[in-house]
């Protein structure tokens, strides 16, 4: 069999990380047994679909590297194929015309509350004659088109996660509505079980791969199946994302949509991996670190847990930073340009390529989420800076300014510094002055970022070098030291 999986959205929001989960489940899937993997847009709520949100849907899933191989399909080019089904199910006495108003469905509600029963609809118009037909027509009634559910069936399926599962065709509800209210003999907007029932007989899905809050729409979608005389594909239900407090993630618990996670610089990979790891762990438990190929190689719905996946902040940032850890300079620097330029900072992307690999190298090794890169690289960007009052206190320290004026002088005129000569000078400056090495480290530190604190000192040193920056703050730092 091949295996054919979707992903179904509906473009009525930004992709919501659970979507997106959901996604990569279906694409491990997918490419583990080198099947296919669809996007599908269900689009038929005309008022609530958005185009922003569609574009927002297909760049997430891109972004993410989850490839798909046909698609994107909207449901709004297909209302005809919806139509022709529910029109075979009517004229096989399947699905009928129901005229219930929108006051007696509330009554019949209220009715079952007040005989403590759960609220389903009682399959009133069923059987109703021709005559009763045109006298609700009369009145004006527009009717919707509901699908008859036999109360005495049992639905059960085998799901890939959760095992047997088994519904009493009682507790759906009473017969569905499968489309909404329209003109005498004219089929309304279809609803969202027949379209998608439709759309998977159609495409030929093997799997349908979803969080668990469908299982009950599952039910109800196997008697289409059945009622379409189509093969049922198998069902895989994954658990839900919760939040710290155990509740389903939601927007209430700030961000959840993808776009939101790129621009707080998380980056692809790592947010991929995370999500995989957000219901399924690879049979080497211990790996943590993966890439979605190679999770694809080992995935299986065995391996998916039942219980719901509690959203962990600190694990993502973990994440992200091991891979922003043992990136390479120049991949890491085309992520940082971005974050740089929209804070205003100064520089060309081109002339300043190799000490700005040098900086995205540096910095690379402490950052945990993109945007961290802006305030720990803005001392190289400029030419002067403040000096904390910690650094300030430093540069008042007895021997600083001579230690200082004996680096300018080394490197007056030095066209380039490596890290091995600024080594080299830090040793001649102790042994001329005959000082000890941490004053000179303090001095310099203090000296050419201002700051007590920061990233490794001499290759800092070697990158503000290249722009003359060290000559100019060590100049600006003697000013501020006392003179023996
Ligand atoms: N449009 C549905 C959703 O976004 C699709 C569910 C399904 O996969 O069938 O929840």
């Amino acid at each position: 069999m091949t295996v054919r999986v979707r992903i179904a959205p509906s473009p009525t929001g930004n992709l919501h990380i659970g979507t997106a989960r959901t996604a990569v489940f279906n694409w491990l899937f997918a490419r583990h047994h080198g099947g296919q993997f669809i996007i599908r847009i269900e689009d038929t709520d005309e008022a609530r679909s958005r185009p922003e949100y569609t574009q927002n849907i297909l760049d997430g899933l891109s972004w993410l590297g989850l490839t798909w191989d046909e698609g994107p399909i909207f449901q709004s080019k297909r209302l005809e194929l919806y139509r022709q089904a529910i029109q075979k199910l009517l004229d096989q006495g399947l699905a009928y015309y129901c005229y219930t108003s929108a006051e007696e469905l509330q009554e019949m509600r209220e009715a079952q509350k007040a005989r403590k029963e759960a609220p389903r609809y009682d399959n009133r118009h069923r059987h109703l004659t021709p005559e009763q037909k045109a006298a609700f027509e009369a009145e004006g009634r527009k009717p919707v088109i509901r699908f008859m559910i036999d109360d005495d069936r049992e639905v059960v399926w085998n799901d890939l996660v959760r095992g047997k599962l088994t519904w009493r065709a009682s507790d759906l509800g009473g017969d569905m509505v499968i489309a909404r209210a329209s003109e005498e003999n004219a089929i309304g907007q279809p609803l969202y079980n027949l379209a998608v029932v439709v759309d998977d007989i159609d495409m030929q899905i093997s799997h349908v791969i979803r969080g668990e809050d469908h299982i009950a729409n599952t039910a109800k979608q196997i008697l289409l199946y059945e009622a379409l005389e189509a093969t049922v594909p198998e069902f895989s239900h994954t658990p839900l994302i919760l939040n710290t407090q155990g509740q389903k993630l939601s927007k209430r618990d700030g961000v959840t949509s993808i776009s939101e996670f790129q621009e707080m610089g998380f980056i692809a990979p790592a947010m991929g991996n995370y999500m995989a790891l957000l219901g399924w762990s690879p049979p080497d438990a211990t790996q943590e670190i993966f890439t979605l190929e190679g999770a694809a190689e080992q995935f299986s719905f065995e391996r998916v847990n039942k219980a719901g996946a509690k959203f962990d902040w600190a694990k993502l940032d973990w994440l992200n930073s091991q891979y922003l850890h043992q990136m390479d300079a120049p991949q890491l620097l085309e992520l940082l340009i971005p974050y740089w330029q929209a804070a205003g900072l100064e520089f060309d992307p081109v002339s300043d390529r190799s000490w700005l690999e040098q900086l995205a190298a540096l910095i690379g090794a402490s950052l945990t989420r993109l945007p961290e890169a802006v305030d720990m690289s803005r001392i190289f960007f400029t030419d002067s800076v403040e000096f904390s009052e910690e650094a300030a206190q430093r540069l008042q320290a007895e021997g600083a300014s001579q230690v200082l004026q004996g680096i300018l002088d080394a490197i007056n005129d030095l066209p380039q510094l490596s890290a091995d000569e600024a080594g080299q000078i830090i040793k001649k400056v102790t042994k001329e002055q005959k000082v000890k090495k941490g004053l000179i480290m303090r001095s310099l530190r203090a000296a050419l970022t201002g700051d007590v604190h920061g990233p490794d000192l001499i290759e800092s040193w070697v990158i503000l070098h290249q722009q003359g920056r060290d000559k100019i703050r060590l100049q600006q730092a003697l000013i501020h030291t006392p003179t023996a």
